[in-house]
Protein backbone atom coordinates (compact mmCIF):
# COMPACT_ATOMS: atom_id res chain seq x y z
CA UNK A 1 0.00 0.00 0.00
CA UNK A 2 1.01 3.65 -0.14
CA UNK A 3 0.73 5.37 2.66
CA UNK A 4 4.24 6.96 4.46
CA UNK A 5 2.61 6.38 7.83
CA UNK A 6 2.02 2.07 6.94
CA UNK A 7 2.30 -0.16 9.98
CA UNK A 8 4.93 -4.00 8.91
CA UNK A 9 2.20 -6.67 9.32
CA UNK A 10 -0.88 -5.78 7.87
CA UNK A 11 -3.51 -6.44 5.15
CA UNK A 12 -1.23 -3.78 3.05
CA UNK A 13 1.45 -6.65 3.09
CA UNK A 14 -0.32 -8.42 0.32
CA UNK A 15 -1.89 -5.08 -1.70
CA UNK A 16 -1.26 -5.83 -5.08
CA UNK A 17 -0.33 -2.06 -5.46
CA UNK A 18 2.99 -2.83 -4.02
CA UNK A 19 3.94 -4.18 -7.39
CA UNK A 20 2.69 -1.19 -9.21
CA UNK A 21 4.11 2.72 -9.54
CA UNK A 22 2.10 4.52 -7.08
CA UNK A 23 0.91 7.12 -9.73
CA UNK A 24 -1.40 5.18 -11.38
CA UNK A 25 -3.76 5.13 -8.27
CA UNK A 26 -3.70 9.08 -8.36
CA UNK A 27 -4.36 9.62 -12.02
CA UNK A 28 -5.05 13.67 -12.01
CA UNK A 29 -4.78 16.46 -14.28
CA UNK A 30 -3.32 19.51 -13.89
CA UNK A 31 -6.92 21.06 -13.86
CA UNK A 32 -7.40 18.60 -10.58
CA UNK A 33 -9.89 15.98 -12.89
CA UNK A 34 -8.69 12.21 -13.26
CA UNK A 35 -7.54 11.20 -16.47
CA UNK A 36 -9.84 8.35 -17.30
CA UNK A 37 -7.69 5.90 -18.72
CA UNK A 38 -5.46 5.72 -15.70
CA UNK A 39 -8.31 5.47 -13.71
CA UNK A 40 -9.46 2.60 -15.17
CA UNK A 41 -6.23 0.72 -15.11
CA UNK A 42 -5.85 1.54 -11.40
CA UNK A 43 -9.49 0.38 -10.90
CA UNK A 44 -8.36 -3.15 -12.91
CA UNK A 45 -5.39 -3.62 -10.49
CA UNK A 46 -7.62 -3.34 -7.91
CA UNK A 47 -10.46 -5.39 -9.03
CA UNK A 48 -7.99 -8.61 -8.42
CA UNK A 49 -6.75 -7.09 -5.25
CA UNK A 50 -7.72 -9.73 -2.13
CA UNK A 51 -7.80 -7.01 0.37
CA UNK A 52 -9.42 -4.20 -1.31
CA UNK A 53 -12.56 -4.26 1.09
CA UNK A 54 -10.20 -3.43 4.01
CA UNK A 55 -8.29 -0.82 1.57
CA UNK A 56 -11.55 1.01 1.18
CA UNK A 57 -12.85 0.99 4.66
CA UNK A 58 -10.04 2.58 5.48
CA UNK A 59 -9.36 5.22 2.84
CA UNK A 60 -13.07 6.18 4.03
CA UNK A 61 -12.30 5.85 7.64
CA UNK A 62 -9.43 8.58 7.50
CA UNK A 63 -11.16 10.71 4.45
CA UNK A 64 -9.14 9.89 1.93
CA UNK A 65 -9.83 12.80 -0.49
CA UNK A 66 -7.52 11.52 -3.59
CA UNK A 67 -7.39 8.67 -5.35
CA UNK A 68 -8.15 5.40 -5.92
CA UNK A 69 -8.78 3.45 -2.74
CA UNK A 70 -10.18 -0.15 -3.07
CA UNK A 71 -11.49 0.39 -7.02
CA UNK A 72 -13.18 3.70 -5.86
CA UNK A 73 -12.39 6.70 -7.05
CA UNK A 74 -12.24 9.35 -3.92
CA UNK A 75 -12.82 12.36 -6.29
CA UNK A 76 -16.65 10.48 -7.12
CA UNK A 77 -16.72 10.10 -3.45
CA UNK A 78 -16.42 13.76 -2.99
CA UNK A 79 -18.54 14.81 -5.64
CA UNK A 80 -21.54 12.45 -4.79
CA UNK A 81 -21.51 14.25 -1.31
CA UNK A 82 -21.12 17.22 -2.32
CA UNK A 83 -24.35 16.18 -4.73
CA UNK A 84 -25.94 15.13 -1.40
CA UNK A 85 -25.56 18.84 0.50
CA UNK A 86 -26.63 20.24 -2.39
CA UNK A 87 -29.77 18.26 -2.28
CA UNK A 88 -30.10 18.86 1.11
CA UNK A 89 -30.48 22.68 0.77
CA UNK A 90 -33.03 22.10 -1.26
CA UNK A 91 -35.16 20.16 0.18
S1 LIG B 1 -7.57 -2.23 -3.45
FE1 LIG B 1 -6.21 -1.20 -4.89
S2 LIG B 1 -5.34 0.55 -3.78
FE2 LIG B 1 -6.26 -0.84 -2.29
S3 LIG B 1 -4.62 -2.15 -1.58
FE3 LIG B 1 -5.60 -3.21 -3.28
S4 LIG B 1 -4.53 -2.61 -5.14
FE4 LIG B 1 -3.94 -1.19 -3.50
Amino acid sequence: MRSASDDAGTWRDIAVCTQVHPDLFFPVKGDGTSRREDLRAAQAVCAGCPVWRQCLSEALAVGERWGVWGGVNMEAIRTAQRRQRVKALLR
